[in-house]
């Protein structure tokens, strides 16, 4: 016997984005004025009529345990949500209920994949996938969406990384970091080769709600029924509805698969807490005003920061149409020097942009991306501004 740990959660990178938003935080607590665009969640508060849900379910004792994998009442509503938003119809028993989308996803790879299971992630991808992948004993693949083709992958790409251990595709659109959505097209070409070649379709919609300029949203399991069968939907409130404390995320699949996720769930964790499910049910039956609301202003910063970083030199980005991120290059800033250093990687950037500016940006060397860095707009509009200015100010620095 001896006291060895598991190479599997060794192997595990801790999440660095919660690492620069936790640097930054302590920066604000010894009274430095820190502009953080490291946030990956809405600045506004939830919504009001939200929160009464949730008290009323406190006063009225709703605090005991619910179905592991959630009450019906929600699941219910849910279904009430992806046909009218999604176009999709799903029943109560397709849906599981889990402690924010991330578990959400998790349980997906826990149900589908075993061991030497290979996973095709798009790079840019959202930091956790891998690591998801890995911790259910699957194999990431990674193929990347240059910014050539917007930061997209296409159908041939996807087909040219299948091999007789596929198991699944991790779509994410609007995508978290690039901010780019998948255009109907796009979407119908990816779904003939996952149901010609036979593999799932993890398709990540966490920021269904939050597109712009005319865009709109497609969930690829609402094209047809073969890709249907194929599509495991994930989805949450944390993002659309300001929710992300509350860790509600939900999915939608084959009854089977559904059936599995909530076994595991219900030794795992048992239910999403009980409050939080009330919560979320006057978020997707209630009044949609407010998120809305937090929907154009979200527009209008996408707009004004786009716009910023566009007039800057040795910046290149593409419009984001969704989520709320602003993803740059920053690859020629590579070789310039600031005071003595030479940057030479995105987090030479980030961390001199931070130390001497005060201003938290994320480096996307674990999105898949070395030389980008991660803007988040959840932020408010003379915060941006200020930090836009900061960032002017660094980039004139740079010989
Ligand atoms: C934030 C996020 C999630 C999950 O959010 P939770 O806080 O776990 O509900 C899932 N996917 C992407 C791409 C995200 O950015």
């Amino acid at each position: 016997m001896s006291l060895t740990l598991s190479e599997k959660a060794k192997s595990v990178k801790p999440s660095s984005t919660l690492a620069i938003t936790a640097k930054a935080k302590e920066m604000k607590a010894n009274n430095i004025d820190v502009v953080g665009f490291g946030a990956g969640e809405p600045d506004f508060n939830t919504p009001d009529n939200i929160c009464e849900a949730a008290i009323d379910a406190i006063k009225n004792g709703f605090t005991k345990y619910t179905p592991a994998s959630g009450t019906n009442e929600l699941k219910e509503a849910i279904c009430k949500k992806f046909e009218t938003f999604n176009g999709l119809k799903y029943t109560p028993s397709q849906i599981v209920i889990s402690n924010g989308g991330k578990h959400g996803l998790s349980n997906v790879f826990d149900a589908i994949l075993n061991p030497g299971d290979e996973v095709i992630i798009p790079a840019p991808y959202w930091l956790s996938y891998p690591e998801m992948v890995k911790l259910s004993d699957g194999v990431p693949v990674i193929i990347t969406g240059s910014k050539e083709q917007g930061y997209k992958v296409t159908a041939e790409q996807i087909r040219n990384a299948v091999t007789d251990k596929t198991k699944a595709l991790v779509l994410n659109t609007p995508s978290n970091p690039t901010g780019m959505i998948y255009t109907r097209e796009e979407l119908e070409a990816i779904a003939a080769v996952a149901v010609e070649k036979d593999f799932y379709v993890v398709s990540d919609e966490m920021y269904e709600y939050l597109t712009y300029a005319g865009e709109k949203h497609i969930s690829i399991a609402s094209l047809n029924d073969e890709i249907y069968k194929r599509t495991i939907t994930c989805s949450g409130v944390s993002k659309s509805y300001a929710m992300t404390g509350w860790r509600i995320g939900y999915t939608a699949s084959s009854v089977e698969i559904a059936k599995l996720m909530g076994a595991m769930q219900s030794h795992a964790t048992s239910n999403p807490n009980s409050i939080a499910q009330k919560a979320t049910l006057e978020a997707l039956n209630g009044p949609q005003d407010q998120v809305m609301l937090m929907c154009k202003e979200f527009d209008e910063r996408r707009k004004y920061m786009y716009e910023r970083v566009c007039n800057m030199p040795l910046l290149s980005c593409i419009e984001p149409k969704g989520a709320f991120y602003v993803f740059i290059d920053i690859s020629a800033t590579f070789g310039k020097k600031y005071k003595d250093t030479v940057i030479t990687t995105a987090a030479d950037f980030a961390d001199i942009f931070l130390n001497d500016y005060a201003v938290a940006v994320v480096p996307c060397a674990d999105f898949g991306f070395a030389d980008h860095i991660r803007l988040s707009y959840a932020i408010s509009k003379e915060q941006i501004a200020k930090g836009m200015d900061r960032l002017e100010k660094f980039l004139a620095e740079l010989k």
